[in-house]
């Protein structure tokens, strides 16, 4: 039975595995006029593999293999409680509303786009009204005992999450990250000096060096460009990245680059016994980002952490020789309002998530409709971060994820950031992290992680993952006392 199973599930992972390469061609270098017959070989696929894991054999295999969890092994068992779950979400939704919205989403897309370049938020306003009408529909038919409906889409990318406490995660950074980004404000910041000339080409070599440096395994792994920096895998050994690079402002480059090769070497070290099962990858969004934001935030733009790499630095970017690491130290952490989520700084980051964290609960809660969106973003935009945009294709319509029918997915960008500095402090008490940085030995930090988080792939849940390594969930008592503390010294503020 157990072998029936897993032939089964092989099979699913090929699929899977061939989706990976096309999607990883059709957002790095698919050739526009080819891209609508991979579509359809996507499509095709997506199909063969959803015929697999709902054919009328697998499931009974699975029915099987439930009623005598006990017998299997943790990582058998972890797999088919994960899968049954997955099915069992399924068997709630009447296929036609499914089928639905899958075009739904598709076609959601497309309009967005449109709204976004012609910045006309009226034409996107009742697919968008759509959208979540239908995700608050398929809530109800899977809502078990969640206490707020909005809680079952937060399960969806973070399992055990709630409402109740992500209120009182945003309720802290509302009392203590807002005023101080007032102060910061009001200090102002230093002459920017690093966005100077780099060609790509070189660009591409020092990236490359920081890759390896960070212990990405290039036998492993690629790197390539993309409009929008991401990672994906086809399997531990293979692993691939994008960045993006910019001629005259090579640190965007040099930061993306980081985060994602956070997210690689997380995949890069899957542990060897989860192969061929569905549990070798990452686990939850929110632990994935902590990994990424880990890496790019609180080694990426520490100062230690570019002593050990300064010489190098110089090297590939020759300006760097007449800033002093100090110097390069704050501006890499120049903190600004601003408008785009993706291009904020670590400070106001949580901030971005935090208008879309409340809008996304309102809607649920039914009271707001799509078409009051752009006026309650711009009134949160500036109670928060003290500025709004002119254009609704800077406010509302900058992000794709609600037109492609991710909601509830937002919060986990703001939960990685808090479970990395959770995480930072457990592994203070391990080692002495800026000695380990200055002295280059990257090694010892990638280790820790590997042991304590990514070897488990998605045989242990996020919440269990933290509290091993921690000793309590999610708290964000220390997230914000390392911002204070971090950014009330860079601007020399007390408080
Ligand atoms: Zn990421």
């Amino acid at each position: 039975m157990l072998e029936q199973f897993r032939s089964k599930i092989t099979e699913k992972k090929k699929i899977d595995g061939a989706l990976s390469i096309l999607q990883w061609d059709l957002e790095t270098c698919t050739p526009k006029k080819g891209q609508e017959f991979l579509s359809e070989i996507v499509g095709y696929l997506t199909m063969k593999g959803y015929e697999i894991s709902t054919s009328k054999e697998f499931v009974e295999l699975l029915d099987k293999l439930k009623s005598n969890l006990n017998s299997l092994s943790p990582i058998d068992k972890k797999e088919v409680e994960i899968i049954s779950e997955e099915i069992e979400k399924m068997k709630h939704i009447p296929s036609n509303e499914y089928q639905y919205f899958s075009e739904l989403v598709v076609k959601a897309q497309g309009i967005w786009e449109q709204a976004k370049l012609s910045n006309n938020y009226k034409i996107y306003e009742d697919k968008l009204q759509e959208i979540f009408d239908y995700t608050l529909k398929f809530a109800k038919y899977n809502r078990k005992n969640e206490a707020n409906l909005y809680d079952v889409v937060l399960n969806e990318y973070e399992k055990g999450m709630t409402t109740e406490k992500l209120d009182i995660f945003f309720e802290s950074l509302k009392e203590e990250i807002v005023p101080l980004l007032q102060k910061i404000v009001a200090k102002g910041n230093p002459k920017r000096k690093l966005n100077f000339y780099n060609s790509i080409e070189n660009q591409k070599k020092f990236n490359r060096k920081i890759g390896e440096y960070l212990g990405f395994d290039f036998d492993r792994g690629v790197v390539r460009e993309s409009e929008h920096p991401f990672t994906l895998n086809v399997d531990k050994n293979d692993v691939r990245l994008t960045t993006k690079y910019v001629e005259n402002t090579p640190f965007s480059a040099i930061f993306s680059t980081i985060h994602e090769t956070g997210h690689g070497i997380y995949e890069q070290q899957i542990g060897d016994e989860l192969k061929g099962t569905i549990l070798a990858c990452g686990g939850s969004m929110g632990i994935h980002e902590s990994q990424s934001r880990f890496y790019e935030n609180i080694i990426g733009r520490s100062k230690a952490f570019w002593k050990g790499i300064y010489s190098e630095a110089q090297n590939y970017n020759p300006i760097l020789k007449e800033i002093t690491i100090d110097d390069f130290y704050k501006e890499i952490n120049i903190v600004e309002p601003s408008l785009i989520r993706t291009e904020a700084d670590e400070l106001t980051y949580s901030l971005h998530i935090m208008v879309r964290y409340e809008i996304e609960k309102e809607l649920f809660s039914g009271n707001i409709k799509a078409k009051d969106l752009p006026k309650i973003w711009n009134e949160k935009m500036i109670k928060y971060l003290g500025i709004a945009p002119k254009y609704d294709s800077q406010g509302v319509l900058q992000d794709v994820h609600w037109a492609g029918g991710l909601i509830g997915y937002f919060p986990s960008y703001a939960l990685g950031s808090a479970y990395s500095v959770q995480i930072y402090n457990a592994m203070k008490k391990d080692m002495d992290i800026d000695k380990v940085l200055e002295n280059g030995e990257m090694d010892k930090i990638k280790n820790w992680l590997g042991d304590k988080i990514h070897k488990y792939g998605r045989l242990k849940e996020t919440e269990e993952i933290i509290r091993e390594i921690t000793g309590e969930g999610l708290n964000p008592k220390y997230y914000i006392d390392y911002l204070k503390k971090k950014y009330s010294a860079i601007y020399n503020l007390d408080i």
